[in-house]
């Protein structure tokens, strides 16, 4: 079902709710210490402004409670965003009543106004109907840029979609276009790549990629838990022996699909979870005891490289290893060169996840990958097949 967008819709003049992730990092002085979400948004904002719509910014910051404190306050975003954009943005001491009308009723064609907090009314996460609709008389048509919280169905993303058309920014646009399409018809062969710490966080990733990738790669700390299931010794290694069984049904699950499972075959040991630990490698049977496995080895990368080749779609997320470390950081690195090689060669790459991003902008590769999902446990919901509440309730066309 495709989304309508901010391209299908007739903006002139109109007064637009645009919903962003403005969650941004700021230090105790409340300087905003990196704008990376705010110039996310640039493209929608500038078209909006371009197409001569009025736009006032709803988000929110932080887990503030009904107290309002004022480390909370959206107020910094209005400034830093008004000397990004080199225009005045105006800013609503509250995101519904009086201050909000007032200001959004003088709002003029071109003009900004960014309004308080969201969540300092509880309503908004417990999507409330009737701070949905005090937030949707604000204006004609809300558009919904804040993929980071699709996961959750608050009043700003999805109660506001009974009062108003609700159509897709940019931002939102790109993640339905890369991960929603492409699990739906990937082209093939189609590799999943799935790191990180535990098996437990990353369940539901791991069987909707069985059910939809030709090859499936486990790395990472997880890894461990699947070489158990396999019978072998880990030594110190991350395990979590709760999760033995569920990874010996993930294989069977596999096998049955046909789908192929790439597991380490030698890894990384150290003789403790350090930066400066002592390291060698050894078969993935051989983790001496008192070891433990922080990396895939090379003969490993090797078979990831393998496995990627004449990838036509890859989804990447978790690291291969404790890649904070240098002395582990290889076999992450080794991935995000073979998906970044792969990806020049004509394949779709779509990468999430803090960690593996970082590991792509270590070596600066992060700008040959076709799509990188910034939306966490949003990113991760999506991945595992969900419909995820604020995309649906995105008015379709
Ligand atoms: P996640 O958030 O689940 O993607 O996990 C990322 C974290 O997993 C990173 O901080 C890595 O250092 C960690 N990690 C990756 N491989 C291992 C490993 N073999 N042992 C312990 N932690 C690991």
């Amino acid at each position: 079902m495709s989304k309508k967008t901010i391209k299908d819709v007739d903006l002139k003049g109109k007064k637009v709710f645009l919903r962003v992730d403005y969650n941004v990092p700021m230090d105790e002085n409340q300087n905003i210490t990196n704008t990376k979400r705010i110039d996310a948004t640039l493209p929608t904002l500038n078209y909006l402004l371009d197409q001569g719509a009025a736009v006032i910014i709803g988000c929110h910051l932080g887990r503030p409670t009904e107290a309002r404190e004022p480390k909370f306050s959206t107020k910094p975003i209005a400034k830093k965003l008004g000397e990004i954009l080199g225009k005045e943005v105006k800013w609503a001491e509250d995101c519904i009543g009086e201050p909000a009308e007032k200001a959004a009723a003088a709002l003029k064609p071109g003009e900004i106004l960014l309004l308080e907090n969201l969540r300092y009314h509880k309503e908004e996460k417990k999507n409330n109907p009737d701070f949905a609709k005090k937030l949707a008389s604000l204006a004609d048509i809300a558009v919904n840029d804040a993929f980071g919280m699709a996961h959750r169905a608050h009043a700003s993303n999805v109660g506001i979609t009974a009062y108003l058309e609700t159509v897709a920014g940019f931002l939102m646009e790109k993640e339905i276009n890369y991960i929603g399409k492409t699990l739906e018809a990937p082209q093939r062969p189609f590799v999943g790549i799935i790191g990180g710490a535990k098996v437990s966080d990353k369940i539901g990733v791991i069987s909707n990629m069985i059910d939809k990738v030709d090859t499936i790669i486990i790395g990472g700390g997880m890894a461990h838990t699947f070489d158990k299931a396999k019978g072998y010794g880990v030594g110190k290694s991350l395990l979590e022996a709760d999760k033995i069984e569920l990874a010996k049904e993930l294989l069977a699950k596999a096998t049955a699909k046909g789908v192929k499972v790439v597991l380490p075959v030698d890894i990384v040991v150290a003789d403790k979870f350090a930066a400066d630990a002592q390291f060698k490698t050894v078969p993935v049977d051989q983790c001496p005891e008192d070891w433990m496995g922080l990396d895939s080895g090379e003969k490993t990368s090797e078979e990831y490289v393998k496995a990627l080749e004449g990838a036509k779609t890859i989804i990447w997320n978790g690291p291969m290893g404790v890649f904070e470390f240098d002395n582990f950081a290889k076999g992450t690195l080794a991935v995000a060169k073979a998906v970044a090689d792969a990806t020049d060669k004509g394949a779709i790459s779509i990468v999430g996840g803090g960690d593996s991003i970082a590991a792509l902008k270590k070596t600066g590769l992060d700008k040959k990958i076709s799509h990188i999902s910034t939306g966490g446990g949003a990113t991760l919901e999506y991945l595992e097949g969900k419909i995820l509440p604020g995309i649906d309730a995105i008015a379709n066309k």
